[in-house]
């Protein structure tokens, strides 16, 4: 056991007997909203996730390689055919099954890291509870027929609408320069916005019940947990894409988001912390901030990006306080009237 080697810290004795491993407690968000205001710590993880080869500078790999190699050129998307959706389909299907594919192969059919930095104890589940009765082909097929459907649909309507010129489009970078490297940031602090509303809406009580509980019956989750969501959940998750439909953006900004919404979320819900390779760590991967939410519900419905969950009383922070007052909140939330 080398993780001296790779700065990662195991879990102290005592510190939360309810995991296996989770990452230093308390956990927290991102400063960029603290008062006083921290413009060091703020400009640190601004910037911070993109100087390795971890989320997000993956999904812009994913993004350049796609629209400099394989996009569709725009006078052929005006109209609906198939060849030009096919081929936005092939993308978006591929990349999903082939990370999906891997990162499912690594961390649990060859146990690469074996049970290092995994967050809960237990294997992926056979339960009836489940589609097929199997937790990895109940996500597998609601991951591919609802998550990897949705995404593509508004893909191909965003790319119908933008090359028929019906949607504002930023056409080349030098066009605007600042802007298009500045929408990059704007994205991820979208995302985690739009996120964090879309969630609590498929929080309230009849949702749940009917949609939103496909996704929850991950209580331990896996890489192909992450798109796993009713076709309903799954509309409105990508309907993320709706801002390149009102502001002005390239297709790599389009790309580059449809990756962050889809291989982000096989990443972090990866239920390791880290990706190791020959005990150095080598990619982040899962969020324990929603691993969380997996196990207590009614916490974490947002992201690190905007500490939304802070300011409406759901931050739920590792501790045993923490899961505490998220128990007695869920109580009071779902106490008879
Ligand atoms: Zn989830
Ligand atoms: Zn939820």
């Amino acid at each position: 056991m080398k993780s001296s080697e790779t700065n990662i810290e195991q879990v102290p004795a005592g510190q939360s007997k309810a995991w296996n491993f989770h990452p230093k407690l308390p956990i927290d968000m991102s400063p960029i909203f603290d008062l006083p205001p921290k413009p060091k710590a703020s400009l640190k993880w601004l910037l911070g996730t993109w100087l390795k080869f971890s989320p997000p500078v993956n999904h812009l790999i994913f993004a350049l390689i796609t629209v400099y190699f394989f996009m569709p050129s725009p006078e052929g998307m005006q109209h609906f055919s198939a060849d030009w959706m096919l081929k936005i389909t092939a993308i978006l299907f591929g990349s999903i099954i082939l990370l999906g594919t891997a990162l499912h192969l690594y961390l649990y059919v060859l146990a690469g890291q074996k049970m290092r930095l995994k967050f809960d104890v237990r294997p992926m589940e056979r339960s009836s509870r489940f589609t097929f009765g199997h937790q990895v082909w109940d996500n597998v097929f609601w991951s591919l027929a609802s998550g990897a459907v949705s995404l593509t649909l508004w893909t191909i309507l965003y790319f119908y609408l933008a090359s028929n010129g019906w949607t504002p489009a930023l056409d080349t970078f030098g066009s605007s320069p600042v802007w298009f490297i500045l929408f990059f940031f704007v994205l991820r602090f979208w995302q985690s916005f739009h996120f964090y509303w879309i969630h609590r809406l498929v929080h309230i009580p009849w949702l749940f019940k009917t949609v939103h509980h496909l996704h929850h019956r991950n209580v331990n989750v896996g890489p192909w947990s992450g798109l796993a969501m009713h076709p309903v959940e799954s509309f409105f998750y990508f309907s993320s894409i709706l801002i390149h439909f009102v502001l002005p953006t390239h297709p790599l900004h389009v790309f580059f988001h449809m990756f962050s919404l889809s291989l982000g979320a096989l990443i972090s819900h990866a239920g390791f912390d880290k990706l190791l390779i020959r005990d150095k760590e080598t990619l982040n991967a899962g969020s324990f901030h929603h691993q969380l939410h997996h196990r207590y519900f009614e916490c974490n419905y947002g992201s690190e990006e905007i500490p939304l969950d802070r300011w409406f009383g759901s931050f739920h922070d590792g501790t045993e306080d923490a899961t505490l007052r998220i128990r007695a909140r869920k109580k009071l939330l779902f106490a008879p009237k």
